[in-house]
């Protein structure tokens, strides 16, 4: 089953919303299989947004994602990358359409509530980058012949 990285950014600990945010994961039926409160560092930070060293507001963004710990999550279940990300909505928050969690908690293009891996290869980098293999946790839900079709999962 497939593993994607969520991060709750420290606009979602100052809003108060972590509680919110994490219960709609659980809702949807995505298992947590790790998570945990890490303050985020400028060297972690140029690996994870590398792809956005040449911006001007790059300087901006680590710093905001330095303000506060952020919470890391690992949410695993059939194409968990792809519903995760349609649960995250559009980057800016004024564009993302209500019902997803940038949608409806933020007014932002960078506090936006949440990173999201963006690909399964995306994925698996970013959760070897925030998680040590120990971390994350294997268990079976009891409610998986609910969830998923014999044939799904
Ligand atoms: N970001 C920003 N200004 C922009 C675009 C992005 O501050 O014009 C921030 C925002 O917090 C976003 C992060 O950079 O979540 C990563 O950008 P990316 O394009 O990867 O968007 P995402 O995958 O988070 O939707
Ligand atoms: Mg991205």
């Amino acid at each position: 089953m497939e593993q994607t990285l969520v991060l709750l950014k420290p606009s979602a600990l100052q809003r108060g919303i972590v509680g919110e945010i994490i219960n709609r994961f659980e809702k949807k039926g995505l298992r947590l299989a790790g998570m945990k409160m890490m303050q985020l560092t400028d060297e972690i930070l140029d690996e994870h947004y590398a792809h956005l060293r040449e911006k001007s507001f790059f300087r901006e963004l680590k710093d905001s994602m330095m303000a506060t710990p952020v919470i890391a999550c690992c949410l695993e279940g059939v194409e968990a990358v792809q519903v995760v990300r349609a649960m995250t909505g559009a980057t800016n928050g004024r564009a993302a359409a209500p019902g997803t969690i940038r949608g409806d908690y933020c007014m932002s293009n960078q506090h936006n509530i949440v990173h999201a891996s963006d690909s399964p290869e995306n994925a698996a980098i970013e959760l070897a980058r925030f998680f040590k293999r120990e971390e994350i946790f294997g268990y079976e839900p009891a409610t998986l012949s609910f969830k998923y079709s014999s044939g799904e999962r």
